[in-house]
């Protein structure tokens, strides 16, 4: 598999011109699975991204004037641009971001998927009319595009996370600048000349590279610009928020997480196994809605601790993504290694069992074991932290509120996910978790039909679902009076 350059943009996309920095400054992009320099992207910052938010806003009108069904043509001519390739767009997403090849098309497929949804859910934009309590005046409620948005992204899911910003966008007749993470921005580039191949008008679409606190704090200043929407650490979010919330811009906040994944007594052992496996290793264990906590209750936490440590063994396969049997890819930099390591030595010294792995493979990229660790408790760093990495920590419990209390006990909101066989018990717990994304019996849950956003420090607003096409929306009440009725 080898990579097609010609979809490897090292320019930055503005009012339909690729672009380089206005300092001629670039920052380098390197494979995690080898070290090796990928290429280069412009290190742009806040002239740059005012000249981007300037395009949209000259985009706007033309743009929110077409019909719904104007607009989802261009999106599903992008989405059938990006299907064209999307067997290279994968091997490039691999090869800046490190998922196996088959989980980087798994991705984009996905992200195909939100935008076509959103090109349809766009021309069901309903309005209301309400009951009005004049005998001359009618009520009328329409929804209007919010205007110019801006989007932040991480690394995690490159491709994806700027699909359900900018399927919502488009849809609703706004226009946007987007900025990618240092680490991936390839994969966001590749909108710009998909973009192009749909011929969706200039300006439209617009993409930053460069310096992140510069290009958030345009957006969050410039007047232009109505919202922002914003994927990535509760850390960055809370400071993109206070600014945006001090410049009365709204916002969309998916942040961080810290889900539990719970195993009672009466579940389907293997059916759980296989859902730890899937919510907690997937992408390396570097996913927002990662099992980070696995509580066990004691009459099953021996046969499950076995059971998890087989099919972990099994299953899992350390190497480049561009392998066809790698599962685990590299960790995205070296932090993210040493991050992982601290926890498992945090883990070990306060009295943890390491069951498998645990170590830094030999060789060149950021590699790291899947890891099994048991008799993990409440004072440890996998407690409390986000791992982000391949971790998995068993905690045991004894009843049901034990259960739901630890669950809760965190300042995150985002995934959880529990296995019961008792429907009873599976409304009980549902309904007490502090959770947007609960998975009951299942491990993987994201699909565009339905929201996603975080509770707590995990957020505000939701994407995915006609409710996160809601959050690119403003609501106009329009009274018509004077009608001689
Ligand atoms: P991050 O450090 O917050 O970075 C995310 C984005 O913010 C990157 O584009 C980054 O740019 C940019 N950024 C960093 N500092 C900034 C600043 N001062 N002003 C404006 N932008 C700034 O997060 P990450 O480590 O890349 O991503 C992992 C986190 O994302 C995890 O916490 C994960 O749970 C969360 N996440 C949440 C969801 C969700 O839907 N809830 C989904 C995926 C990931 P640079 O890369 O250029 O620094």
């Amino acid at each position: 598999m080898s990579l097609n350059t010609a979809l490897l943009k090292q320019q930055v996309f503005v009012d339909g011109a690729w672009l380089d920095a206005d300092s001629g400054e670039t920052l380098d992009v390197h494979n995690p699975a080898t070290g090796e320099k990928i290429g280069t992207i412009p290190f742009c910052g806040r002239p740059e991204t005012a000249r981007a938010i300037a395009a949209a806003e000259a985009a706007l009108p033309a743009w929110r004037a077409l019909t719904a069904e104007a607009r989802a043509g261009y999106m599903h001519a992008l989405c059938d641009a990006i299907m064209e390739d999307i067997d290279d767009l994968a091997v490039l997403l691999t090869t800046e971001m490190g998922k196996p090849v088959a989980e980087a098309k798994g991705e984009i497929a996905l992200g195909v998927k939100y935008i076509r949804f959103f090109a349809e859910e766009g021309k069901r934009i309903y309005g209301d009319t309400i009951p009005s309590p004049w005998a001359d005046r009618r009520i009328l409620v329409t929804k209007e595009p919010v205007g110019v948005v801006g989007s932040i992204t991480p690394w995690n899911f490159p491709n994806s996370m700027i699909a359900r910003k900018l399927g919502a966008a488009l849809a609703a007749g706004c226009t946007m600048v987007m900025k990618p993470a240092e680490f991936t921005p390839y994969s966001a580039l590749i909108y710009g000349i998909m973009a192009e191949k749909a011929n969706i008008p200039a300006g439209v679409v617009n993409i930053v590279t460069g310096d992140a606190p510069a290009i958030g704090e345009e957006m969050c200043e410039n007047p232009v610009l109505r919202k922002i929407t914003f994927t990535g650490s509760t850390r960055v979010g809370k400071l993109l928020a206070g600014n945006a919330g001090r410049n009365m811009k709204k916002i969309s906040m998916e942040l961080g997480g810290n889900a539990p994944f719970i195993v009672f007594d009466d579940a389907d052992l293997d059916r759980a196994v296989e859902g730890a496996i899937a919510s907690k290793f997937r992408n390396s264990g570097q996913t927002c809605v990662c099992a980070n906590r696995l509580y066990v209750h004691a009459g099953v936490y021996d046969a499950f601790a076995e059971k998890l440590k087989t099919a972990m063994q099994a299953q899992l396969k350390v190497g480049n993504g561009l392998e066809g049997s790698t599962t685990q890819g590299p960790l995205i930099n070296a932090a993210a290694v040493d991050k992982v390591e601290d926890h498992v030595k945090d883990a070990l010294a306060k009295g943890g069992e390491l069951i498998s792995g645990g170590h830094r493979p030999d060789g060149a990229g950021t590699f790291f074991e899947p890891t099994l660790i048991t008799g993990a408790t409440p004072d440890m760093k996998v407690a409390h932290e986000e791992t982000f990495g391949p971790l998995a920590a068993l905690f045991k419990f004894e009843t049901e509120e034990e259960a739901i209390q630890l669950a809760n006990d965190t300042e995150y909101g985002l995934a959880t996910y529990f296995y019961t066989q008792d429907l009873g018990r599976s409304f009980r717990v549902m309904e007490k978790l502090q959770y947007g994304l609960v998975g009951v019996n299942e491990g993987v849950i994201t699909t565009e039909v339905a929201p996603f956003g975080g509770f707590k420090d995990s957020g505000i607003g939701n994407e995915g679902s006609k409710y996160g096409l809601d959050d690119y929306l403003n609501v106009k009440y329009s009274c018509i009076g004077g009608l001689g009725l």
